[in-house]
């Protein structure tokens, strides 16, 4: 099995990224960002504890996510791997994340960090929020506590992983091919 947790900064690409990687490598997408938003859509109760943090640019608390997280890698006993966006994003998470794949006897296999830089993120959800209809995408001041977020209680899972060997940094400026080239060529050497 190959598990890749694709990382980065809100906006950093890792949807885009992770739907070409999906098809190239025939393993699952799963991104809570993703799941959170068909669940509020659905007006469930999982979606309307999720929604008032979303809106902040807040994060939904570890236990909400981790359930979540958890039930969905479950629907599918078959896969031939994962690709993990979006998730985990704080240390508890990556914790429960490991658990649930010893227990299922495999590992991650790696985590592979889009970087790009503050002032293009902002630029970036600025202008996918013209056709997201994200309201987390249309306001500058929730834009920026996202990235703050991100910086403070998510960056400590790369360090996390690190220490298993398993981190990678991959420039994620640039055209979308290419950095699909750069994400390709780095997943090949982990198979
Ligand atoms: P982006 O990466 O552009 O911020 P996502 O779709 O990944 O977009 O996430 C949108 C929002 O969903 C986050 O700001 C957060 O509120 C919530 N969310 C997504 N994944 C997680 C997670 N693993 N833990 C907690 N909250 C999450």
């Amino acid at each position: 099995m190959i598990n890749l947790i694709l990382f980065g900064p809100p906006g950093s690409g890792k949807g885009t990224q992770a739907a070409k990687l999906v098809e190239q490598f025939k393993l699952v997408h799963i991104s809570t960002g993703d799941l959170f938003r068909y669940e509020m859509s659905n007006n469930t109760p999982l979606g309307l504890e999720a929604k008032a943090y979303m809106a902040k640019g807040a994060l939904v608390p570890d236990s909400v996510t981790i359930g979540m997280l958890r039930n969905k890698v479950e629907t599918h006993p078959d896969a031939a791997g994962f690709i993990f966006d979006g998730f985990p994003r704080t240390i508890p998470q990556a914790q429960a994340l490991d658990a649930l794949l010893a227990e299922k006897g495999t590992e991650v296999t790696g985590l592979l960090a889009l970087h790009v830089d503050d002032e293009e993120i902002v630029q970036r959800i600025k202008l996918r929020g013209a056709t997201s209809g994200r309201a987390d995408d249309n306001d500058e001041n929730i834009i920026r506590n996202r990235i703050n977020v991100y910086k403070n209680e998510t960056s400590p899972v790369f360090d996390y992983y690190a220490l298993q060997g398993k981190s990678q940094s991959i420039n994620g400026i640039g055209e979308i091919e290419e950095i699909f080239e750069r994400l390709s060529a780095a997943i090949t050497q982990l198979q």
